[in-house]
């Protein structure tokens, strides 16, 4: 359904030239769950953005690359049909639902709104719809507060609508930024579970966006690590949990607290994810790299085939998954 290929994303600063994203590939097909796995700043943001054309241009620049959803490249799509896509086909869900929903008008004046703008339903029925769209998220009395704003829900709640929202016009494909770090441990599990369930329901295409691995083990088929603007691995989740092909990769699951460890100092990757106005040559990890060796500070890993569905920008991967 979304096959994203070679995307370029540079920002222009008055510091100078931002490589956010240099030459991302990856896709979704419907129905399964992509999650997207790296540091602030690794590009995953950025690329997520650029699909769903909300990129800032400038500062940003969409500088090679092409974005296929259904066969049809959307960077050569004027605004307009552009806009009707990000309506009708994809809908993003995003990390702090405060910021995101208008907190003057009722959530569900700004549910029923969809409908209104998209689907020309009358005021009446487009709030029967909000009611609907509640329920579906297990919004408890719904019908009661669909016409609560949004500060009078908890933040649990108030992501959940967030979701109805992305859901309302039943798109194919969903991108979620991080959308329960705000949240506390318990809800944040809720919210990832009633997303993975309307996922799977409505066979949708989901990109999960997320720095922390621990919340994808359950909800992802398959995970790209992004690492400097680039992937770095791509596999099925069950082959990264079980043997990781790339040393940052490798670092990142053993920065996971463990229970089963308890007392033992929690591991960190060493160093800083680099400035991407001055990208390490070579591999971008390299400087923080525990296998490094000579070739890696000059020679660009490209994506190795380390199996039929597994790829891993490392020179030295057979080392990493065997070891
Ligand atoms: Fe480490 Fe070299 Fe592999 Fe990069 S290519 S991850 S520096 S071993």
């Amino acid at each position: 359904m979304l096959d994203v290929r070679g995307l370029r994303v540079d920002f222009h600063t008055r510091d100078g030239v931002t490589k956010a994203v240099n030459g991302v590939t990856y896709g979704v097909s419907a129905g399964e769950t992509l999650a997207v796995l790296g540091e602030s700043g690794s590009g995953k943001s950025v690329t997520a953005q650029a699909v769903m054309g909300i990129l800032d241009m400038p500062p940003g620049r969409i500088t090679g690359g092409e974005i296929l959803f259904r066969g049809r490249d959307l960077l050569k799509l004027k605004e307009e049909q552009r806009r009707r896509v990000r309506g009708n086909d994809m809908a993003m869900i995003f990390q702090d639902a405060l910021s995101s929903l208008n907190p003057v008008l009722s959530v569900g004046q700004q549910l029923g709104e969809m409908f209104v703008v998209h689907r020309g339903m009358s005021r009446k029925d487009a709030r029967a719809k909000a009611v609907e769209l509640m329920e579906r998220v297990r919004i408890p009395a719904a019908r009661q507060r669909v016409g609560d704003y949004p500060h009078q829900f908890s933040g649990g709640m108030r992501q959940r609508i967030m979701i109805a929202m992305a859901l309302a016009l039943e798109p194919s494909l969903i991108i979620a930024d991080e959308p329960t770090t705000a949240l506390d441990v318990t809800v944040q599990a809720q919210v990832m579970d009633l997303l993975a369930e309307l996922q799977r329901e409505l066979h949708m295409g989901l990109i999960l966006i997320t720095h922390d691995l621990g919340v994808v083990a359950d909800v992802a088929d398959r995970i790209a690590v992004m690492y400097a603007g680039r992937i770095v691995e791509t596999a099925p989740v069950h082959d990264i949990y079980r043997a990781p092909a790339h040393p940052y990769t490798k670092g990142l699951l053993e920065s996971i607290p463990r229970l089963d460890l308890k007392g033992r100092e929690l591991y960190a990757i060493k160093g800083l994810p680099p400035n991407l106005m001055h990208i390490p040559p070579g591999c971008a990890f390299h400087p923080r790299c525990p296998i490094a060796r000579a070739m890696c500070a000059t020679d660009v890993p490209p994506l190795y085939e380390v199996g039929a569905t597994r790829r891993s920008a490392c020179h030295f991967w057979k080392e990493t998954i065997d070891g």
